[in-house]
């Protein structure tokens, strides 16, 4: 080394800068010095200090896109599986929500529909699963379901329907939230009828709806449409059944509590087969 080397490490330091950044490898310039500190102390060979940084790099990037797809996915953000008590739902088992979190799914464009009343937290797990979802690596968007018919609607009204599904496909799966809480006219249910006759067996539709299949013809008016558009939701999917009984255990309560405070007669209550 030259006595000039420290000022020539200063402008290597500075020109190594500029280029990493011109390459967009962030990872790298934030870790080459640390991870150069390392492999000194460390005896790794040069080929080994490339694939620690690179690793590095790689990690980054990847934190970077689900933050990315997490912001684009408009998903609440604390409706996450972390704060949802799936004991609660003992209709839901464990195996299956990690089964419709792995991403496999999604890859094969399967559907997930998540029924039950209000409040049964049907909202609340499918963002929980959506959430794991991006963290393995997909990408998911979240609308209640009145805004994307609103929004495609007026694309329909403008002649840009189709150009509007497309922009859709580049999430592997759409959330739709309260699939039927309002009542849709015939130009509504067209554009929802529409955009799942063009996911159908390409990209994954995930739904929350308190409305049972046999009440869907509320939601597509016609008998025909309300089977054909079942039958493309339903051919490939995964169907969640939130309504518990200790769910309708505690409604019926609230219902008795509403009444007034007259007691439940003892017998009136359900006996079980072989009690007497
Ligand atoms: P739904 O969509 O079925 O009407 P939500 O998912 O909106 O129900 O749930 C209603 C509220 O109760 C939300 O604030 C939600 O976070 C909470 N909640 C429901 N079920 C659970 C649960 N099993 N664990 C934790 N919070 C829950
Ligand atoms: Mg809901």
């Amino acid at each position: 080394m030259t006595i000039a080397a420290a000022e020539t490490n200063d402008a290597v330091t500075g020109a190594l800068k500029v280029l990493l950044r011109s390459f967009r490898l962030k990872g790298f310039e934030d870790n080459y010095e640390l991870i150069a500190e390392l492999a000194n102390s460390e005896n790794l060979t040069y080929e080994a200090f490339l694939y620690e940084l690179s690793k590095v790099e790689a990690e980054e990037r990847k934190a970077r896109k689900i933050q990315r797809r997490l912001v684009a996915s408009k998903l609440p953000r604390d409706k996450t599986l972390e704060t949802f008590d799936l004991s609660r739902v003992p209709t839901v088992s464990k195996q299956l929500v990690a089964q419709l979190c792995d991403g496999t799914l999604v890859d094969r464009a399967e559907n997930v529909l998540a029924f039950g009343n209000p409040g049964t937290g049907k909202t609340h797990l499918m963002c929980g699963i959506a959430h794991e979802l991006i963290r393995n690596g997909r990408s998911v968007f979240f609308t209640p379901a009145y805004a994307l018919v609103q929004h495609l609607v007026a694309a329909k009204r403008d002649i840009r329907l189709p150009q509007e599904i497309r922009r859709l496909d580049r999430f592997d799966a759409i959330l739709i939230d309260d699939l039927g809480y309002v009542q849709q006219d015939r130009a509504e249910m067209d554009v929802l009828f529409t955009l799942f006759a063009e996911r159908y067996e390409r990209k994954s539709v995930l739904i929350t709806s308190n409305l049972v299949f046999s009440k869907w013809d509320q939601i597509f008016r016609d008998a025909m449409t309300t089977a054909a558009a079942i039958d493309r939701l339903v051919h490939h999917s995964r169907i969640l059944e939130l309504n518990t009984e200790s769910y309708r255990a505690a409604k019926a309560h609230d219902r008795r509590r509403a009444k007034g405070p007259e007691k439940l007669d003892e017998s009136a209550k359900p006996q079980k087969e072989g009690e007497t």
